[in-house]
């Protein structure tokens, strides 16, 4: 069956079109700027690729665009859209009420929305992506993936904030975590690569990219991880501060003359090895200044790496020991500098670093040697095929309901 991957923003979305359970990528691409005169849709398929500016005024006209050019005669790869079986949903957030995928119903919408206060940017995009979906395509089951609902086996000492616990009973201020498709992703992928069973290892996962989270995985289960009721919290990003005192906040108001959203904005798009370096958010960038000898970038690049290397720590100590170490995402699997300077810090640990592998080696792999106690691996994670995943199996479960 084929399967269409979405991943709505407010202005842009990202597609890929699955033929499950082969799990081959038909076509994949974006649609940017949507809302304006100057709509962007690009595309690519095995051996083509294009793009065409037009007016793309809301999601529907984006997704109606898409599936032009999914059954254009010349470059398309179907011969009618109802050839689409399913769609499946990135959702940011699912909140306490979602701890795996599923198939969307008017009540599954509700609860969407009922948790829009806790991802304000992106649980609306992502509503209206499936909205504009049922409109486009009536009938075609469609089904959620959320980014939280893998940490939702953390125990409540690990996800609660120590404040007063009624205003998690009133308003569920918790740590829901985030990049969870993508922790389970790379995980999945352990046994191949180290020859046991995820039942018989703590995995430590680092998904570094734009957005960076860590989550310790025991047995299997995700028990903690690194960002909270928000992508905020936990290591330092591109251009987000990750963990610091709530204190500041108040001081840097009152010194700086900022509003609460100034504030705000400047925790999330000015900070971070952007705010650090004063150069970029960019870790590419930043590399090659500190390669060039800037002191800023490569103050900036120490600090992303301790904060890293510290959040391992606390990891390995939360699970009583760890088996593998995992980088995923934009800077963990492209960056060898990165993993070279945090493992090397982890001798105690008992892990040891392949250098070769570790720098000329190319996708998933193990990146230590066969003496090192814990297994150090890199891991391209790739969410849309999970999301591809969890569409085929909760569908192929509804279309089997039905024949019986
Ligand atoms: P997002 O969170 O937006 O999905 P990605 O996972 O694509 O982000 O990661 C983007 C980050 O990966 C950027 O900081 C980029 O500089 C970094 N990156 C990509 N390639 C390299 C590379 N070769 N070396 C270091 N960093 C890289």
């Amino acid at each position: 069956m084929n399967v269409l991957v979405l991943n709505c923003g407010s202005s842009s979305l990202k597609y890929q079109l699955f033929a499950m359970p082969e799990e081959d990528v038909l076509i994949k691409g974006s649609v940017e700027r949507i809302g304006s005169e100057e709509g962007v849709h690009a595309y690519k398929t095995d051996d083509r690729e294009g793009s065409a500016t037009s007016p793309i005024l809301d999601h529907r006209e984006a997704l109606r665009q898409v599936l032009v050019t999914l059954t254009d005669q010349e470059v398309g790869v179907l011969d009618s859209a109802e050839e689409i079986a399913a769609v499946g949903h990135r959702v940011v957030h699912g909140g306490e009420s979602f701890s795996s995928s599923i198939l969307i119903t008017a009540d599954v919408k509700r609860a969407i929305a009922d948790t829009i206060e806790l991802a304000p940017l992106h649980n609306p995009a992502n509503l209206l992506g499936i909205e504009a979906m049922e409109d486009v395509l009536p009938g075609v089951p469609q089904v959620a993936v959320f980014d939280t609902a893998f940490h939702q086996t953390m125990p409540q000492e690990h996800y609660l904030y120590p404040v007063p616990y009624v205003l998690y009973q009133r308003h569920k201020v918790r740590r829901y975590g985030f990049h969870g498709t993508s922790h389970r992703y790379v995980s999945s992928r352990v046994p191949a690569l180290v020859g046991r069973d995820l039942s018989a290892l703590n995995v430590i996962s680092c998904h570094i990219g734009n957005g960076a989270s860590l989550a310790a995985i025991e047995r299997g289960r995700s028990i903690d991880t690194s960002m909270g009721m928000t992508p905020l919290e936990g290591v330092m990003m591109g251009t987000r501060s990750g963990d610091i005192d709530p204190s500041l906040h108040e001081f840097v108001m009152e010194k700086e003359g900022l509003s609460f959203d100034e504030l705000t904005s400047m925790l999330n798009k000015h900070s971070g090895l952007f705010g650090v370096s004063g150069l970029s958010g960019d870790m590419r960038a930043v590399a090659e200044a500190r390669a060039k000898g800037s002191a800023r970038a490569a103050l900036a690049f120490a600090m992303y790496e301790y904060r890293i290397r510290k959040y391992i720590g606390a990891y390995a100590a939360a699970m009583n020991g760890v088996d593998v170490i995992l980088f995923t995402a934009g800077v963990g699997e492209n960056s060898p500098l990165l993993r070279s300077l945090i493992c090397a810090k982890l001798t105690y640990l008992g892990v040891e670093l392949d250098n070769e592998v570790n720098e000329k080696g190319q996708g998933e792999r193990l990146i230590s040697t066969p003496a090192s106690k814990v297994s150090v691996c890199v891991i391209p994670t790739n969410e849309e095929l999970m999301i591809a995943r969890d569409t085929n199996v909760l569908v192929t479960g509804l279309q089997a309901k039905a024949e019986f």
